[in-house]
Formats: structure tokens, sequence, C-alpha cells
């Protein structure tokens, strides 16, 4: 009796992912059974329901305590939002094809789900009306395998949703709770999952039900898997499924935030209902009514990061939708080109849906802002391009997911209660200040070790599974160590540091000390010029004078993306300005005192102040991509040679590098406020959700 009802506690909790971001979560659960931790991607669901209730129940230390604070996070009525007089008026419902909320959740691929993550958990903590709306993937995103060559091989896992942390909505009949949303081959099914993530919800919706034809069941299989007729089967479940299932639930939502374009479809469907409800008489009058609370951000300037489908692909699937709306084909697929496309059969694009349906735009950095204003500027013809109403909010994260709470609670001995919390301005920041050297670095080489295990575990894994003999293991937690990881997508040329392999032996022959580089990324399965990346990073770590000093670590995800944040020492970041529309990880390893060594792209201009990292190259565009690439490598290896290096080697009588050190603080202090999400998600509120 006593068990069952510790273990239902213990259920509870583990259903709720606020645990991921405190600073206790983590190792509560771990305690339980440290080899489960691991194998089951740190999540608590399936843990329990290996160890069963009576293992569980009597592993179980702290309980009270944790949920003590779960009880009084949910029930503080003083949040920002409530002190903010409740600006918006209604809930927001923030549609994203991919959320990264945690590793055992496996619904995100890279930076756009995380960011959808992150401003979830900051509309949670900072108490807003809010639900996000998305897809729960029977196969998650591709994990990451390297062959002996570096050949990327996808590995696909199916899930088994028992084990998730999510939970099937229910209907009135007690049955499980699904949408139909209509397609070229009929009307497909659209079950609804619930995920809790502290004071919000996240709803998923998943295709694969019985109900459903074998075709129609694949719909959710994989995130960014499939051809362009699943990205477009997939859309119209997050778009079209997702208002229907806010309806079936029975809530109204007073802003649909569209976090990029996948989900623009929902604005028809938003039409629809108001011509339905007999509440207009046209498509235009219906579109009018309702896109005001439409509000949508784009992420790319890359044209492939923007989804087109041809005409008759896109006409077979949205015929019943246009039909319901009396949209002719011209007249529908007009809704996604530009306005003064003279071919009438030009591909039907999602970023022009998104334009045309709703009333508020932004990009995610300031820069980012400039260069969306400039290649939208042909949407609004007459209006000059600065004036193109295309506005920005600089992306954030979520300082209690990324920022290490050993590194938090230090800084926290020698700052005021809410440090985390408080404006740039505020003169707490200066108390960092006082943070003594020998503790900062302390703590920061305990994460330093802490990373280089799980380096070392999964190459160790690699290994063993490819027969391949022991890790020339050199990693060397007194090394300098810097850390790249990203998408590899050519743009973000991982392989830059590699483009003059004489020069770059040269400065490692000539550094005082041992430096090594650690790499981690994914290319999209179907990115061949990303793949060739992949062996390039790979075979460079076998030359001979990097043997042991590069390493690329398979799988990049949450949770090494975390360790590598707070374990290494310089965050190196080399887009093609201005790719980058923002970029996060850069911010995260800023939160844990590794300064940034990057390009002037993305966030960057707005977060290097000249005393808290490094500008590789000039803030200017080249026409010619090569020049580019020749200038911006000269760049980075002039940075390490005279900058870099010198820094880190530069010891005092006690060992300590003092320079750098204060270097790490004012990374640490200028960072955290402003590219906290909390600040990110305040702007949206007054800037997008609920303007003037
Ligand atoms: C933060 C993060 C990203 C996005 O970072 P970028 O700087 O945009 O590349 C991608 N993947 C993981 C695992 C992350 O933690």
């Amino acid at each position: 009796m006593e068990q069952t009802s510790v273990f239902e506690r213990l259920r509870a909790l583990s259903r709720d992912l606020w645990w991921t971001w405190q600073p206790e979560g983590p190792a509560f659960w771990e305690a339980l059974d440290p080899a489960l931790w691991r194998s089951t991607d740190h999540n608590p669901v399936a843990m329990l329901a290996a160890l069963g209730p009576e293992t569980a129940a009597a592993r179980a230390r702290g309980l009270g305590d944790l949920e003590r604070s779960h009880h009084a996070y949910l029930n503080d009525a003083d949040t920002w939002y409530a002190r903010a007089g409740k600006p918006i008026g209604g809930l927001v419902a923030y549609f994203s094809a991919e959320f990264g909320v945690h590793e055992s959740l496996p619904t995100y691929s890279g930076g756009l789900g995380i960011l959808a993550g992150d401003h979830t958990k900051s509309a949670s903590d900072l108490g807003l009306p809010f639900v996000g709306v998305g897809l729960l993937y029977r196969n998650g995103y591709v994990h990451q395998h390297l062959d002996a060559d570096g050949n990327q091989i996808a590995i696909d896992v199916a899930y088994d949703f028992e084990k998730l942390p999510v939970t099937p909505c229910l209907g009135p009949d007690g049955g499980p709770l699904s949408v139909g949303v209509p397609m070229g081959d009929g009307v497909v099914r659209a079950r609804i999952w619930r995920v809790r993530v502290g004071r919000v919800d996240l709803y998923l919706l998943d295709t694969d039900v019985p109900e459903n034809a074998p075709q129609q069941r694949a719909i959710t299989a994989r995130l960014y898997g499939g051809d362009n007729e699943t990205r477009i089967r997939q859309e119209l479940v997050l778009g079209i499924g997702g208002v229907r299932a806010l309806g079936a639930l029975g809530l109204r939502p007073a802003v649909f935030h569209l976090n990029e374009g996948h989900s623009s479809f929902l604005t028809l469907e938003r039409a629809r209902q108001v011509l339905a409800a007999g509440e207009a008489g046209s498509f235009a009058e219906a579109l009018r009514k309702v896109r005001g609370q439409h509000v949508f951000t784009t992420h790319t300037p890359v044209e492939a990061g923007h989804d087109r489908f041809g005409p008759d692909l896109a006409w077979e699937h949205l015929r019943p939708t246009a039909e319901a709306l009396g949209l002719s084909r011209p007249a529908f697929l007009r809704l996604g080109h530009w306005p003064d496309e003279t071919d009438p059969n030009a591909p039907f694009n999602m970023t022009h849906l998104a334009l045309h349906a709703c009333d508020r735009y932004n990009g995610v950095a300031a820069l980012h802002g400039v260069v969306s204003r400039k290649m939208f500027q042909r949407y609004w013809r007459e209006t000059p391009v600065d004036e193109t109403p295309i506005t920005h909010v600089t992306n954030g994260v979520h300082a209690p997911t990324w920022q290490a709470h050993q590194l938090a609670t230090l800084i926290g001995r020698h700052a005021p209660v809410g440090w985390r919390d408080c404006a740039e301005t505020d003169p707490s920041w200066e108390r960092i200040e006082a943070v003594p050297d020998a503790e900062l670095w302390q703590v920061h080489r305990e994460r330093k070790v802490a990373l280089l295990d799980l380096a070392r575990e999964r190459e160790a894994d690699r290994r063993a599974r490819l027969g391949l003999g022991g890790f020339p293991d050199r990693l060397d937690p007194d090394a300098l160590t810097i850390g790249f990881a990203r998408r590899f997508a050519p743009y973000k040329r991982a392989n830059l540091l590699f483009s003059n392999a004489d020069r770059l032996r040269k400065i490692l022959d000539e550094a005082p000390g041992p430096v090594q580089f650690l790499f981690a990324g994914k290319a999209h399965p179907a990115d061949e010029p990303g793949r060739a990346l992949v062996r390039d990073v790979y075979r460079a770590s076998h030359f001979d004078f990097l043997r042991g000093r590069v390493l690329l670590i398979e799988d990049y995800d949450m949770e090494l993306g975390r360790a590598l944040v707070q374990g290494v020492d310089v965050w190196l970041n080399n887009p093609r300005r201005p790719k980058e529309a923002s970029g996060t990880s850069g911010m995260k390893a800023a939160m844990n005192g590794a300064p940034n060594l990057s390009v002037l792209d993305g966030w960057w201009p707005e977060g290097y102040d000249g005393t808290n990292g490094w500008a590789i190259g000039e803030a200017r565009e080249y026409p010619n991509p090569e020049v580019q690439d020749a200038a911006d490598a000269d760049s980075l290896y002039r940075l390490l040679q005279e900058e870099v290096l010198p820094l880190w080697f530069d010891r005092g009588a006690s060992g300590l590098p003092h320079r750098w050190l204060r270097l790490m603080k004012r990374s640490i202090a200028t960072v955290t406020p402003r590219f906290h999400s909390d600040r990110q998600v305040r702007d949206y509120v007054h800037h997008l959700y609920a303007p003037g």
C-alpha cells in the first residue's frame, strides 16, 4: 500500500518535465539506478517501468523535498506575467514542428526545436498562459553513428510512447481523443498527447493509429524524414490538426505563434472555422478577422530552409481545405506566391503563406532582422526596405537548463538572490567579479572532466561497436579545450579550422602547452555536402599532428550539448556571415564561462563587447565565398595564435590564468542576463503577443 503510493508519487513527478531544469532533479532520478539512467537517455518514465514499484520506492531519496518545490512552483501566483498585468488577454498557442525539451523526448533535431523548448520553459517560469502544439514522431529524429571512415550512418529507433513522458488525451467517452485532418487521400486521424512542462502543456499529434491506412500511419514517423509529400502531410497535421486539437480540448487561444513556416496551414483552418460559423462571407473577410491573432517568426536566410511544394502536390492535399474556403486552384496557389508572381505554377511557399496570413513578423537577431527585411521586401513592393514590417526578437536560451547548476550555485554565494533574473544594467552583475578565481577555476574544471568522461564513453562505445582497437586517449583536462558543435550544414564551415593544415600545425607546435578540439554535429541524412563535411572533420582528426587532439563525438543531442557548453574553454563558431540567423549554442557556452571565438553573425554582433570573447573576421559581407573563407580562416588562425593561446597559457604564481578568468567572468556577466530566454519571451509578450 505504502509502496504503491510512493510509486504513484514518483510517476506523477516523472511526468512533468519540470524536473529537468531543477538543480536536484537529474541526480534524484539517477540515484534510482545509474545504469538505467544512462541506458534510457535519462528517462524516469522508462526507468520506473523497468524498476517496478517496490524497487523504485525503496530507492527513492529526497522525494518529499522535490515534491515540495514542485508544488511551490505550480502554485506561485506571483509570476512575472501576473506582475506585468497579464497583458495578452488570453492564451498563446505556439506551433512548432519540433520541441527540444529534454533528451528523453525525441521530438527535436537541433536549434529550432531547442529554441521552442527553451521558449516553453520560460513561458512556464514567467507564468504565461501558454500551450505548445507539435507532432509526436514514432521514430524521432535520426541518431548518428560514424563508421571507421567517418561516414555518417543514420540510425532509426522506434519509440514506445508508453515509455515517454507523454500522456494520451482522452475524449468525453473516455477513449483516446483524436481529430480528423482532410488531405488528398481522405481524412487522416491524429491522436493528441499531452506533455507537462511545469505550468504549461505541450500537445503533440501522431497519426500512427489503427483507423488510418498504413501510408497515413507513417506520416508522423520521422522528424524531417521522408519526401516532400510526407512533409506537406506532416504540415497539414501540425497546422490544421493542431488548430482542431485545441478546439477539441476546449481551448480558444488569443494568439497563434508560428515558429517557422511549417505550421502556416493553421491560418487556413482558422479562416475556415470563421466561415463555417457564418462570421464572414468570404475567405478574404475571414482572413481579415483572424490574421490579427497570428505571429510569424522566420528563422533562416538560407533559401532551402523555406518549405516549398510543387503546385500539383499542394493542390492535391489542400483541395478539400481550399474548397471549404471557396478558393479556386489559382486563388489558393497565389497564397503561397509572391504577390507579383507571374508564373501560376510557381511552387507553393510556406513562408509566403505566413506573410500573407499573419499580422506580425520577426527575425531572431538584429542582423537577421535586417537580412529578412531585404529578403522579403518584394512582398511589400512599394515600401522602402527599412520600413518592411519585419522586426526582430533576439533569441535566448533557458539559463536553468544550460548553465551548470554548480556554477550557478557558486555565483549565488557571491551575488544577491535572484541574480540570474536581474536586468543587464543591474549592479548585481558586477558581483560576479567577487567570485574567487580559484573557486571558479575549480568548478569549471570539474565540468570539463565530466565532459571528457562523456566524450571518452561515447568514443569507447563506438570503437567497441566497430571492433576498432582502444582509443588513443590523450584527452587532457589541462589542455585548452575548444568546442565546435552544430548541424553540419555547409555554410557553418565545420572544416574551416583545417583549411590550412600547415598553419594549424605550426600554431599547435609552437603553443606553450596542450590544445584540444572537440567536434560534434549531425548532417541531415539527405544533405550530401553536409555528410561530406562530417567525413572531412573525421579525417582531419586522423591527421598525424592532430591525432588525439581532435575528436568528433557521435550523436550530438541535448545531453552532449549540455556537457560541451558547460565543459569547454572556448566556443568556436564560424558560419559564413550573414547566413546564421541567430545561433544559440554560443550563448549557452558564454553563460558557463566559455568565451565565444566567433564570426560576427547571428547574435554575436549584439553579444560581443570587446571584453567578453573574440570576433573572427570583419562585420561585412563578401561577394565571393572563397575570398570570405580565406579571410575568415586567416583571422581565425591569427586570433588563436596571438590572443587565445597566449591568454590561456599566461599563468600567475598560483598557476591560475587570472586574465583568462576575468574573461570568463565578463562572458558570464554580459551574456546571461541579455540572452536568457526569459528576456526573449518577455520581448515576445511586449512586441508581438500584445503589442502596445
Ligand atoms: C543549442 C543546441 C543547438 C542549436 O545551437 P546552434 O548554435 O544554433 O547550432 C543544436 N543542437 C543542440 C543539441 C543544442 O544544444
